[in-house]
């Protein structure tokens, strides 16, 4: 494998190539702050937003490679590694095909091979919303001031999402994707109808499952506020169209829709119908961006009606660079640098969520994938809950986009201070 060197300032190089690339794209007063901005003396925060940022527009870094001579980077983005996403093909049959017996099922399977998208269902948001007033984050809650509270948070790095999930009946996605469209004014510089944008985020929460431990609403509602965040560092005003915003967020909001808790592996060495569905390729992260997008065509859930054909189309075409592969959005896999309560249950979750794999492989007498046996992933499991957490390869594989965030990393030293660090290991796996 290719391991990109590490500079004195691997954080400067990355943040500076790809910034270069994003804006030898696009316009050029960007590239030209940062590349000359003095990056290492600024505050910890604000490198890692600004890393952070950085690798938001990796995925116009690739578009650029032929153009540029920067082999560090062209090594490490082509290397990203493939999501860990993962079926339960059981489960996928029922929720795929509301008929009444499996046979019928596999009758009507049979009958219309291909013809839908498998994983969208019908749900009633749409009537109940019209008729009634809108809560104020969006979502009905009976701790609306704690909720409040909470998204007194919502630009910060570190707002504690798992409290929001408690306070709004865990709709976490839905609140915080319709607030972060009323804060950032999208609703109306795109002229979305409200109860479309509730009905479309709603819709969208439900096709997350509750019942995977780590590629959950949760997950999607974390990367979708660490995107925004992200979006928001000051070295970055005004260089991101509206429509670029939008596509951004959007993005981070499907960016794991209708995931089955087990990766692409997983899925075509058990013949799963989405691999065959995708023929092998890239098979969750198709499948994120066909359900994200099918499910805009479901009534009143179209949160783009107001746009021209021509927005539509860039936008479309920039959601489907940022979420299928190589991936490349902000916000996802940041959660080495929340805080220590935060990642820590986020490293509990994605453990769980290995093991189940892995217990599904070991009744199928597959081969065990790495990190997935339970068994023997005892010491990987106390490098988690000890004193340095993110040494730790499974990381890499929690989305397709995380490498970049993996590499460098903000950790807590036991004086309590936040120290920024890398892992080459990270990068070569
Ligand atoms: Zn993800």
């Amino acid at each position: 494998m290719l391991t990109p060197p590490l500079h004195a300032h691997p954080l400067h190089t990355s943040l500076t190539s790809t910034l270069f690339a994003y804006k030898s794209l696009k316009r050029t007063s960007l590239a030209h702050t940062l590349l000359h901005a003095p990056l290492l003396a600024r505050p910890l925060h604000v490198h890692a937003h600004t890393c952070s940022l950085a690798h938001a527009s990796l995925k116009y870094t690739s578009l650029a490679q032929a153009s540029l001579a920067h082999p560090s980077l062209k090594c490490t983005s082509l290397h990203v590694h493939p999501c860990m996403h993962i079926p339960d093909t059981d489960k996928q049959t029922e929720v795929e095909i509301p008929s009444p017996t499996p046979k019928e099922r596999e009758k009507k399977r049979r009958q219309q091979p291909m013809c839908h998208i498998s994983g969208v269902k019908k749900l009633p948001h749409g009537c109940s919303l019209t008729n009634c007033s809108i809560p104020r984050f969006g979502v009905k809650s009976d701790q609306e001031e704690l909720l409040g509270k909470e998204l007194d948070n919502l630009n910060k790095w570190g707002l504690n999402i798992f409290r929001v999930s408690e306070y709004s009946n865990n709709r976490s996605l839905s609140c915080i994707m319709y607030t972060i469209f009323q804060e950032r004014e999208l609703v109306k510089t795109f002229k979305i109808p409200v109860d479309t944008l509730l009905t479309y985020t709603l819709t969208l929460e439900d096709h997350y499952h509750a019942d995977v431990a780590y590629h959950n609403s949760l997950h999607a509602a974390d990367v979708m506020q660490s995107t925004h965040v992200l979006l928001s560092t000051p070295a970055l005003d005004a260089v991101f169209t509206d429509l670029e915003i939008l596509a951004a967020l959007f993005a981070a909001a499907i960016h794991d829709v209708d995931h089955p808790g087990v990766s692409n592996q997983f899925l075509i060495n058990t013949n799963s119908e989405l691999a065959l569905m995708y023929n092998d390729e890239s098979v969750l992260e198709n499948h994120h961006l066909a359900v994200g997008f099918k499910l805009l065509q479901e009534e009143n859930c179209d949160i783009f009606q107001n746009l021209s054909k021509r927005q539509r189309q860039t936008l479309r075409k920039m959601v489907i660079d940022m979420v299928g592969p190589p991936r490349a959005p902000p916000g996802a896999g940041a959660n080495p640098t929340k805080p220590l309560e935060l990642y820590r249950q986020w490293t509990d979750r994605i453990m769980e969520e290995f093991f189940r794999q892995g217990d599904k492989e070991r009744e199928r007498g597959m081969e065990i994938s790495p990190m997935c046996d339970k068994h023997t992933a005892s010491v990987e499991k106390s490098q988690v809950g000890g004193g340095d957490p993110w040494c730790h390869p499974s990381w890499v594989s929690l989305c397709g986009w995380t490498w970049p965030w993996m590499s460098y990393g903000v950790r807590e030293t036991l004086d309590g201070d936040r120290e920024l660090w890398c892992h080459p290991k990270w990068v070569s796996l």
